[in-house]
């Protein structure tokens, strides 16, 4: 179990000396159990306690980077069990899978198409993150299909070789781009452990139980190998879940070190809808890797759209930056309109406008990334707020007239915002989908 703040203060010299920064030895030990310090700063811990704390502060899931230069991603390293508790930290990575046995022509064009699958939402690019290429011919063919995807793409790669001297030739021929060995067993884990060894790749280690995951994590740690992912395998869904559930439950809260490890899931169907389904499910438990087949764009939308809904801080909205921001040609006549900067608001309110069609001004405030009402509930789309964005903005400079659009629901805004601001308050629909033909008709 992880230390906490009081059992860490009895670690302590208690002399509340201030020496690291903080009034107390107890604020201390409490920033130090939330991980939020280092054990370095108090110059009086012995070195045997700051081990002690240097073990405790690693994370219960350890945090693997996979692949190499701009491409590379970072999994696991996750904290907590449920998302509310504080947040989801590493996006799972999504990746697709290759066979070789597709011809040359065939793969080149697979992977083109997996680096195509990039999509804007909400001021973030969505993209995919790995391929996984899986030998279904001979060691030579395994090696060309590797190669070809290697040339083809900068994303990192997974080896899904049919035997350790497949992986072996496949991981020498791509060891600069770290690829990720799959898969060691309980049968073949010290041939696995020697190629990942020889060429410093991290591996998956795949076993259809717990205690034989264990068993086989143990094993590679004790031969040097310790940057691994688990798998447990094609199983229903309902197993899978609870796999994912019950290894994440020993690592945080069992501090099982041998399960302490981000988890890879091949969720394959050829059923596109159940794949982006099964995909979905893996995502919120408790996937950190996740291959799929399907390359369809609206598949691999619906899979990184809910990953990036998860893996956002639920104590923290997506903002954009508050100012002024011109959609299309906005000259001296275009219209005015305020909204807040929460992403979600802004980019929907964006989509209308350019809808109309009708080049304008929007103006987001700067709300602490709160949508329309709450912020309006919490008072930070005020009055006040409304008109000091106006006069930073240096919209005043830029248009004719004197007309603000303000959003429905704080349509009660208007008098006192006329007054702070002079402008002239129009009042706009509620729902953003009434913008694009509320503009078509404004006079
Ligand atoms: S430096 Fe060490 S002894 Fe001094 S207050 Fe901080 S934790 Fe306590």
């Amino acid at each position: 179990m992880p230390l906490s703040g009081l059992d860490i203060y009895k670690l302590l010299p208690k002399t509340n000396c201030r020496r690291c920064g903080l009034s107390t030895c107890l604020a201390f030990a409490m920033q130090l159990a939330k991980k939020t310090m280092s054990a370095d700063k108090c110059p009086f811990i012995s070195e045997q306690t700051k081990k002690l704390l240097e073990e405790q502060s690693q994370p219960a899931i350890r945090t693997l980077i996979l692949g190499e230069g701009k491409d590379r991603f970072e999994a696991g390293g996750e904290t907590v069990m449920f998302r509310h508790e504080e947040k989801f930290r590493n996006p799972c990575g999504i990746g697709f899978v290759i066979e070789d046995s597709l011809s040359d022509e065939e793969i080149a064009s697979r992977v083109k198409k997996i680096n195509s699958l990039k999509f804007e939402r909400v001021g973030q690019v969505l993209d995919v993150n790995m391929v996984a290429v899986r030998q279904n011919s001979d060691q030579k063919r395994f090696v060309r299909a590797t190669e070809i995807v290697m040339d083809s793409t900068g994303l990192p790669v997974v080896l899904m070789g049919s035997s350790p001297a497949s992986l072996r030739q496949a991981a020498s021929a791509a060891s600069e781009r770290k690829p990720l060995l799959y898969c060691a067993t309980k049968d073949n884990f010290t041939q696995i452990a020697s190629i990942a060894k020889d060429f410093r790749l991290p591996v998956v280690v795949s076993a259809p139980s717990l205690d034989e995951l264990s068993y086989v994590t143990k094993e590679l740690v004790s031969l040097g190998v310790d940057a691994l992912l688990l798998d447990t395998g094609r199983k229903p869904l309902s197993e899978k879940i609870w796999d994912a559930t019950q290894i994440r439950r020993q690592a945080l809260k069992k501090a099982n070190r041998a399960l302490g490890y981000p988890e890879f899931v091949m969720a394959e169907n050829d059923d596109p809808y159940e794949e982006a389904a099964e995909a979905a499910v893996h995502i919120t438990k408790y996937a950190s890797v996740i291959i799929l087949k399907g390359i369809q764009s609206w598949e691999a939308l619906s899979v990184l759209t809910l990953r990036q809904n998860i893996y956002t801080d639920p104590q923290k909205p997506l903002q954009i930056e508050p100012r002024l921001y011109p959609v299309g040609e906005a000259g001296e006549n275009s219209p005015v309109l305020v909204t807040t900067n929460f992403s979600l608001t802004y980019y929907t309110v964006l989509g209308e406008v350019e809808a109309s069609k009708i080049p304008s001004y929007i103006i987001s405030v700067d709300t602490e990334g709160m949508s329309v009402l709450t912020a309006w509930a919490a008072e930070k789309f005020t009055a006040q707020a409304i008109s000091d964005s106006l006069e930073n903005s240096g919209i005043k400079k830029m248009i004719k007239h004197k007309n603000l659009i303000i959003p429905g629901y704080v349509a009660v805004l208007s008098g006192e915002l006329e007054e702070k601001s002079g402008f002239k308050v129009i009042v706009g629909p509620k729902e953003a989908a009434g913008i694009s033909s509320f503009l078509k008709n404004l006079n």
